[in-house]
């Protein structure tokens, strides 16, 4: 689960992480009062998305940045009216872009030096990893690629926490003096501490940032959550904005299926995560493209194939269908009952190719054959895989 900047600079000052002073809005009536508690002077308006590079993002109307600078309150007003509501395109959105529902005004700070640093969870060494860059501001992914010796990494040992001797190899990388140092090691920690007692998986600064009189700040914030742990955080669940999430997805979340909408046209529904894995393969094999990694699991119910199903119909993207079952525990029937009692509810207009094997498959085939429905049996994976393909070019 993520959250937004705001909510996440609130959280980590909690943690004592120095953040600039802000005020987060959700309406335009509230800019003014908002703006009334900031001093005379510059102040930063952010669009507020789950989705990063918004400095050098464009809104659909041409509007340039995501991120900007107003000199005064009244420009940060103007700015503020220009964002909301309107729709911006950044690296990480994809072309339709994500509408802004909330604008953040925070006090500017001066910069001195821009920096990176993100802590995660490394799975390789299953250990929290800290990396940092003096090249903050820029994606890290290309410092990553073209001066990857300006990257310090520390793993750290889960049951020792972050030691002495690895603090003051990521403050020497960074090529802090004294004052900034004392004043970064003080955030570098409590940052380790939010990361940790949250359940983070992710917590990327970019930039942190020192100023003029060697204060260290944390100007952007982001925040992921494994989501396999927010039973321990009802306060995180909280601040979840369903505005911000795929409709597709909470709808399955609800019925408790492992959805994941992806950019192709063929939409797949499989039980079993490896057997969604594979189909999602076997599609891209024979030159298809995968709309989604719907896996139904194991032992599921007619309710939550309807609801499966349902999710795949209502994506205007969807060109066709796979049904790819192997019934180990899951019954075949089950399936085939929930895919027509679905089609009942909501109507089939696209091409849909079926390949039930195992548990009970002969009365699964009997109910789709019964059900009067058009489909196409597929025999094998490669044959459905080559018959869906072939339907939706
Ligand atoms: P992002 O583009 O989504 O990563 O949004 P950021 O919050 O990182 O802001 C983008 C850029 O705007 C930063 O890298 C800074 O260079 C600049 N910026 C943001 N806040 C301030 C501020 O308070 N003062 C100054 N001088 N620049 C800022
Ligand atoms: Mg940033």
């Amino acid at each position: 689960m993520n959250i937004h900047e705001y909510q996440a600079k609130a959280l980590l000052e909690k943690y004592g992480v120095a953040v600039p002073k802000g005020i987060a809005v959700r309406s335009a009536a509230e800019f003014e009062p908002a703006l009334a508690q900031f001093p005379e002077g510059p102040v930063v308006v952010k669009s507020q998305l789950h989705a990063g590079g918004r400095g050098k993002g464009t809104f659909t109307d041409g509007f340039k940045g995501g991120v900007k600078i107003a000199q005064s309150k009244a420009e940060a007003l103007d700015y503020a009216k220009r964002m909301f509501g309107n729709t911006l395109v950044t690296v990480q959105t994809g072309p339709a872009g994500r509408k802004v529902q909330a604008i953040y005004f925070t006090q500017a700070s001066s910069i001195k030096k821009e920096y990176y640093l993100a802590i995660l969870l490394d799975r390789a060494s299953s250990r929290p990893v800290i990396v940092a860059s003096t090249e903050g501001g820029v994606e890290i992914e290309k410092v990553a690629r073209e001066t990857p010796e300006k990257i310090v990494k520390v793993f750290i040992d889960p049951a020792i926490g972050l030691a002495d001797y690895q603090m003051r190899q990521l403050l020497f990388g960074l090529r802090f003096n004294p004052t900034e140092a004392k004043n970064a090691a003080k955030l570098i920690r409590n940052l380790y501490t939010a990361f940790w007692e949250t359940d983070a998986s992710m917590v990327e600064i970019n930039p942190l940032i020192t100023t003029p009189d060697d204060q260290v700040q944390a100007l952007d914030a982001k925040i992921s959550f494994d989501d396999n742990a927010l039973f321990r955080h009802p306060e995180i669940v909280a601040l979840r904005d369903l505005n911000e999430e795929d409709p597709k997805e909470t709808e399955a979340a609800k019925h408790s299926l492992n959805y994941i909408a992806l950019d192709g046209n063929i939409a797949c529904l499989v039980n079993g995560a490896g057997l969604a894995m594979s189909t999602m393969d076997i599609i891209k094999h024979f030159g298809g493209n995968p709309a989604n990694f719907l896996d139904v699991g194991g032992g599921a119910t007619k309710e939550q194939v309807v609801a499966a199903f349902k999710i795949i119909l209502t994506d205007p993207k969807v060109k066709g269908i796979l049904v790819n079952i192997f019934g180990g525990i899951m019954d075949c029937n089950v399936i085939a009952a929930g895919i027509v009692e679905a089609v009942k509810e909501v109507g089939l207009k696209l091409p849909l190719v079926v390949r039930l094997e195992g548990n009970n498959v002969a009365a699964g085939k009997a109910t789709l054959d019964a059900s009067g429905l058009k489909l196409v049996s597929g025999g094998s994976m490669a044959d459905a895989a080559k018959k869906i393909v072939k339907l939706v070019a």
